[in-house]
């Protein structure tokens, strides 16, 4: 196993990289964070380093980087609610800052696993070119396909595509990059991931708005109505992030399959409404603590102006094909929804719940 340079590594994804990566005493690991809250755990192990701080403010960054065999990307403001707010610090994150490291990859003759976003995609054909919205059932007109599918943004007003945009043209230049300087690169565009540790909990692990997983719990928490943005239509399929983590090892274990390609990593069997995902999370609450009052919370309709401000527009719906990620690393992502929600409420009830598990 290979020396990894993982930028974002205090993160969501990165924590549970880490728990992966680590328990395998041949991994060494150079790991970047703004602060390690959530991987304190790991910070005496051995075979780890942790460099805090802002990653782009380091003057070691390059040398550390050169005595690593591949580096993993995963360092972003990745939050829905400041692309509309934020696009400045979007745009600088996702591009400006983060094609420093695509730069210094190609110059050190690194491999760059870069993380992406399923929201390149933007909204799907059958968004802007059926009168229904829906396609009329056909799938070449909502599913995701990595060398065929054309990225649908909308206008530049739409703030909310601030975000996708930066990833798109990172990718654009890291293609470039790979084509006219000799890169090696992989694109990874994670389809919702879910899992523990998953953003904050406004309240009691931070302030502001974090992606849907941890609204609802935090309302689940509280015991508060569950907010529903345009009513919960938008579709969404989640992928357990434990899953997301072994295609990620299997990358690494096999880079003649996995270099010089874009992967969607998703879970095309778990798709469900906004709205199908409160109403279970709900269940499960209620299921895991055995209270059936969870079943009674109120799923309300907030208008997204109102939730998240002008300038805010939604992903439709973003359904992945897989095949590139099945047949080169002969990955298989199995967990359903119920059992994903089950062990991520579990964890969320048993750290800050008012119900013992
Ligand atoms: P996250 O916000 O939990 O993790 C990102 C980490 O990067 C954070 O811990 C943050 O502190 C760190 N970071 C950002 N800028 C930094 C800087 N300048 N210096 C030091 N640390 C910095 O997000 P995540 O869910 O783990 O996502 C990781 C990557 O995957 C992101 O690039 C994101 O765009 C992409 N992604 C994730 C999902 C998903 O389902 N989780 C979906 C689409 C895309
Ligand atoms: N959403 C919602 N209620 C919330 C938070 C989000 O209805 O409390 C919706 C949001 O409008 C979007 C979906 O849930 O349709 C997923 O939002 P998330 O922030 O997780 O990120 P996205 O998948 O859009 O990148």
């Amino acid at each position: 196993m290979p020396n990894i340079a993982l930028l974002g590594c205090g993160g969501f994804i990165g924590s549970h990289f880490l728990d992966a990566f680590l328990a395998d005493p041949d991994v060494r690991v150079e790991g970047w964070d703004w602060t390690p809250a959530k991987i304190m755990g790991h910070l005496g192990r051995p075979n780890f380093r942790f460099h805090p701080g802002n990653i782009y403010g380091q003057a070691d960054l390059e040398e550390r980087l050169s005595g690593c065999d591949v580096v993993v990307s995963l360092a972003a403001i990745c939050n829905p609610s400041q692309y509309n707010t934020k696009a400045l610090d979007v745009i600088d994150s996702n591009f400006i800052q983060a094609r420093l490291i695509a730069d210094a990859c190609a110059r050190l003759g690194k491999w760059l696993i870069q993380f992406s976003t399923s929201e390149v995609y933007g909204q799907t054909l059958a968004h802007w070119a059926t009168a229904d919205g829906q396609g009329n059932g056909d799938p070449a007109l909502y599913e995701m396909d990595e060398e065929e599918t054309p990225l649908l943004l909308g206008p530049v007003a739409s703030q909310r595509w601030s975000y996708a945009c930066a990833k798109q043209l990172l990718e654009r230049w890291i293609y470039a990059l790979h084509k006219e300087k000799g890169l090696d690169f992989t694109i990874v565009r994670p389809f919702n991931f879910l899992g523990p540790r998953m953003d904050f909990l406004p309240g009691r692990e931070g302030e502001g708005l974090p992606r849907v997983l941890a609204c609802f719990t935090s309302a689940l928490l509280d015991r508060k109505p569950l907010p529903l943005v345009d009513g919960g239509s938008a579709r969404r399929t989640f992928l357990a992030v434990e899953e997301a983590v072994e295609a990620l090892r299997l990358m690494i274990a096999k880079p003649a399959m996995a270099r010089n390609r874009i992967f969607n990593l998703g879970n095309p069997a778990n798709e469900t409404t906004i709205r199908g995902l409160a109403e279970l999370m709900r269940r499960t609450a209620a299921e895991i603590t055995g209270d059936p009052g969870y079943h009674d919370l109120p799923l309300t309709d907030v208008s997204a102006l109102e939730f998240y401000g002008e300038g805010y527009a939604d992903s439709d719906r973003r359904m992945p094909r897989i095949d590139k990620a099945l047949n080169l690393l002969d990955w298989r992502p199995s967990m359903g929804l119920p059992e994903i929600l089950r062990r991520t409420l579990e964890d969320a009830f048993r750290t800050h719940g008012p119900v013992r598990l």
